[in-house]
């Protein structure tokens, strides 16, 4: 049951190219893992399913669930649809509570469902049981959105986000990077609870360390805006080990 099709995706930035025909197949209850080293494309790949405007496709396609085309809808479709981006940066929006912003979104996404919207009070509900399930206090939802959150409360942030959200593909750019041991734990368990037979998750890491707490059925290794390598999850073990010098054979 595919979910994610990418088939010799390229997209460019300012006319220079940077993904350079990527394939890549998502079925549903998958976890895939991307590995590869800075600058190789990982965040552009993430950015490009999303509709980032920044990116160009110049080339391939990518199919959505019963093979919807995902180039074709608004980066807002994409999210209403349950494509589901968190992104190696999080974005502070100042004005708006967390707690407006997520009902926002998750009303959203309940519409394109075809379900009720919540009201602020049974928002508020829902909301205090995922924040305890990915170790947020409460104090986070009356703040502007991710102001003045450190790095592992914006990360924490965006997996309380996709708890809320449930979307069916959901995309992880290095939400490990800058999580100590047990910020990245509950993230982990966070991802681990989303995770199930309906959904895929695409997991962009650059080490290993994520991928004790979160096992991915397949491991893919992007250089240079192409896909080089995919294996399972030993193809990451032997990177922890011997790195990306494969990739620059000397
Ligand atoms: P990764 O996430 O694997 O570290 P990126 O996708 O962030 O790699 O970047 C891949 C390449 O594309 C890099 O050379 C980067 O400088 C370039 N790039 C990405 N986004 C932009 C942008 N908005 N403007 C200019 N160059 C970009
Ligand atoms: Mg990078
Ligand atoms: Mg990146």
């Amino acid at each position: 049951d595919v979910l994610l099709n990418v088939k010799n995706l390229q997209a460019s930035v300012d006319d220079n190219s940077i993904l350079k025909g990527v394939n890549i197949c998502v079925r549903r209850g998958e976890v895939h893992a991307i590995m590869g080293p800075n600058g190789s494309g990982k965040s552009t790949l993430s950015k490009v399913l999303v509709g980032h405007p920044a990116y160009e496709v110049t080339g391939g396609e990518v199919t959505y669930r019963e093979g919807e085309d995902l180039l074709d809808l608004a980066p807002e479709e994409r999210a209403q649809q349950g494509v589901f981006l968190a992104f190696q940066y999080p974005v502070e929006i100042s004005g708006v509570s967390n707690a407006d912003f997520l009902r926002l979104a998750v009303n959203k996404r309940r519409g394109a469902l075809g379900e009720s919207e919540y009201d602020p009070i049974e928002f508020f509900g829902v909301l205090g049981e995922k924040m305890s399930s990915v170790g947020m206090s409460m104090d986070f939802i009356n703040r502007d959105v991710n102001s003045g959150f450190s790095g592992g409360e914006k990360k924490r942030n965006e997996i309380l986000q996709m708890a809320l959200l449930e979307p069916e593909l959901a995309i992880l750019d290095e939400t490990d990077s800058g999580l100590d041991i047990d910020a990245l734990k509950t993230v982990a368990a966070g991802v681990n609870a989303y995770k199930n037979d309906e959904n895929g998750i695409v997991l962009i890491t650059h080490y290993q360390r994520l991928l004790d707490y979160i096992k991915p059925d397949f491991v893919h290794i992007m250089s240079k805006g192409q896909i080089v390598r995919s294996g399972g999850p030993e193809l990451a073990l032997e990177l922890e080990k011997d790195g990306y010098k494969f990739l620059n054979p000397v």
